[in-house]
């Protein structure tokens, strides 16, 4: 398993780095075709400018006609002699050369400055530019990886009782009637994670409704809900004081929220406990508050809780007798639509003693 895991990683590590090159050989091929662009323009002008320089006002005029460099036809040196104006313009077109050739040596370094900057800067910026979307790639990838796992695990125990039943030439009506409510506890649960994840998936800003929401009502309609559940463990739902106070959200998403919260705390709170629902504002924030007296989180799982699919010890959990199995779906549902709220969500909890999750959104008068 470690393995697999190791493997994906330096897979993925290996995807990101080849696509980085990619996208990075690309800016790169970008940036010197512009850079080579503007040095051979640099290198055209520069060595007009050097053949005028050097042949100086004359009918060889500004763009060098066919006098070439070294000649000279009007001013005082035609007046020289023929072999020391031959060896002026010798000279001139070797300066000419030369200068020429220092520009060009120039312009050849600071390309080859201008490739290794910019390669690696091209490489830091495609890293950059593609490490959001590699994080969105992989999360999807462990997420449909997880939701599979958690629907193979249902199928296959329904599938197995299915195939030793049917194998069964003597098999009873009882019996049957065993598996088939068997099967339909795991098609309850397939339906439950179904169900969650498909929330899951459909939260976005784009779907939520903002309106202006009294905090009561989403507590009414969370406690509504959560009310049978609380009634079959004799857990007592303890409600606070009627209050003023509003948020601007979807009122069917922050119920769902605190329905979550709800639904946990009687989960895993022993049977004849309560679950104090309680809000404050803070600060411009309004706060909601379920506290129960359950089995509590252990330390070392609290920074956990909110993943997707991530349970605590089942062990623990079905201690609590009575305690549904879940598929760790419920608070990393709560944490993305309290998030898109603009809210946090958070926990204090001790072992063996109880829980407490508040979840914090902007208030509106
Ligand atoms: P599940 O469907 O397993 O309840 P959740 O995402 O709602 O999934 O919760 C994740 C885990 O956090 C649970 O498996 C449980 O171990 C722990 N947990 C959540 N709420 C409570 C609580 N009120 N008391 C104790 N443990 C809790």
């Amino acid at each position: 398993m470690a393995a697999t895991l190791r493997q994906r990683l330096v897979r993925l590590t290996d995807q990101f780095h080849r696509r980085s090159l990619k996208l990075a050989g690309v800016y790169l091929a970008i940036i010197m075709t512009i850079s080579i662009f503007f040095s051979a323009m640099v290198f055209q002008l520069s060595t007009q400018e050097l053949s005028r320089g050097l042949r100086g006002p004359g009918p060889g005029g500004a763009n060098g006609g066919n006098g070439g460099i070294g000649v000279i036809e009007r001013g005082p040196e035609s007046l020289l002699p023929q072999s020391l104006r031959d060896a002026i313009a010798q000279d001139r077109q070797s300066r000419y050369e030369e200068a020429r050739s220092r520009v060009l040596n120039r312009l050849v370094v600071i390309n080859l400055f201008i490739l290794v900057g910019a390669g690696v800067l091209s490489y830091y910026f495609a890293a950059r530019t593609l490490k959001p979307i590699e994080e969105a790639n992989a999360a999807l990838e462990r997420f449909t990886a997880d939701a599979s796992h958690e629907l193979r695990t249902p199928l296959a125990a329904m599938r197995s009782e299915i195939e030793v039943a049917l194998m069964n030439p003597d098999l009873k009506l009882p019996e049957a009637k065993h598996i088939l409510e068997s099967n339909l506890e795991e098609l309850e649960k397939l339906t439950a994670l179904s169900e969650g994840l498909l929330k899951l998936a459909r939260q976005d800003a784009g779907h939520f409704r903002r309106e202006r929401v009294a905090i009561d009502d989403i507590i009414q309609a969370a406690v509504d809900k959560a009310a049978p559940l609380a009634q079959a463990k004799q857990i007592k739902l303890r409600l606070p004081q009627p209050s003023n106070l509003h948020v601007t959200g979807d009122s069917v998403s922050l119920a769902e929220v605190l329905f979550i919260l709800l639904d946990n705390a009687i989960k895993y709170s022993p049977t004849g406990k309560s679950v104090k629902i309680e809000f404050s504002q803070k600060q411009k924030q309004a706060v909601i508050q379920v506290a129960d007296q359950g089995i509590g989180i252990r330390a070392s799982e609290l920074p956990h809780i909110f993943e997707r699919f991530y349970r605590a010890d089942k062990s623990r959990a079905s201690r609590s007798e009575g305690a549904a199995e879940g598929y760790g779906i419920g608070l990393a549902l709560a944490k993305h639509i309290v998030e898109l709220h603009g809210g946090t969500i958070s926990v204090q909890s001790q072992s063996g003693v109880g829980s407490v999750f508040a979840v914090a959104l902007p208030s509106t008068l």
